[in-house]
């Protein structure tokens, strides 16, 4: 009897709690989709753009498609000390996009009131390099092949914008990324006179593609690499995969924020439906 009692309630109870999971499931698309519609309605009002209709994705390269920051921040902060320059994990993140004269640059002003001399920026930047090779590990962001192939079988261009000019990285793109990127795509350190957030890098893409600028969108996961994004007129993903937190990212300007790659792949569908709907 008692456990005959047992699994009724227990029917009952599963049952109570599928009808729930269902209207979670529910209420989470319909708020996923309103988030989209209003961060899209949003982005076209306050450029006066006819709409929002994605023919290329420019990818932001650290953060994004490697899970490579940890590894830059950790060497900035060794590079740094070797000269005897306070900077912490947290600023190297802060600084992501930056080339890495400015960046070294904006740590001179601090600590010496002057910019670095070439020589200065040339040591400090070969220390940097040398402290990343040896200690980073390429691993590439969970479900960034993934959202990278699917978005090329619909038939959108994919280009890489990157303040990096770590050759290592971005070897690593072909052996990760197979047939995704070619050179022509890419817009790295070497290619621009100022680096994020200055808008040349996105510009550039821009150029490259020939398309408007309500015809790509960005992925970016920096604040200066979002600011450099919207300086250039572009819709842009920002995604929380660093320390800096969903406010950080929103402020520098991101016209939503997903929490990683993964959830850009999942949700990708529901963008570009609701790029159609506006
Ligand atoms: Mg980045």
């Amino acid at each position: 009897m008692c456990i005959k009692k047992n699994a009724n309630s227990y029917s009952s109870i599963h049952f109570f709690f599928s009808i729930i999971s269902i209207k979670s499931i529910i209420f989470v698309h319909k708020n996923r989709n309103l988030m989209f519609s209003g961060s899209i309605q949003q982005f076209l009002k306050s450029k006066n753009y006819p709409l929002l209709s994605p023919k290329a994705v420019l990818f932001d390269m650290d953060g994004v498609l490697f899970d490579s920051m940890p590894f830059h921040a950790s060497a900035w902060v060794q590079a740094m000390r070797d000269m005897n320059i306070p900077f912490t994990a947290f600023e190297a993140y802060m600084n992501e996009g930056r080339t890495g004269d400015s960046t070294i640059d904006g740590a001179f002003m601090r600590t010496y009131g002057r910019t670095a001399t070439p020589d200065e920026k040339k040591q400090i930047y070969k220390l940097k390099t040398n402290y990343f090779e040896a200690e980073s590990k390429t691993t590439p962001m969970l479900f960034a092949l993934e959202l990278l192939e699917y978005i090329k079988s619909k038939g959108l261009q994919i280009f890489l914008v990157t303040g990096s000019g770590q050759s290592t990285l971005i070897d690593s793109l072909q052996l990760h990324f197979p047939g995704i990127f070619r050179k022509e795509n890419m817009i790295t350190a070497y290619d621009v006179s100022h680096g994020k957030p200055h808008p040349e890098p996105y510009q550039k893409a821009l150029e490259k593609s020939g398309l408007q600028p309500w015809e790509v969108v960005v992925v970016e996961n920096a604040p200066l690499g979002i600011q450099s994004a919207k300086a250039a007129g572009l819709y842009t993903f920002g995604l929380d995969t660093g320390p800096l937190g969903v406010d950080v990212l929103y402020t520098a300007g991101a016209d939503i924020v997903l929490a990683s790659i993964e959830e850009l792949y999942n949700k990708w569908d529901d963008f570009i439906l609701n790029c159609k709907k506006q």
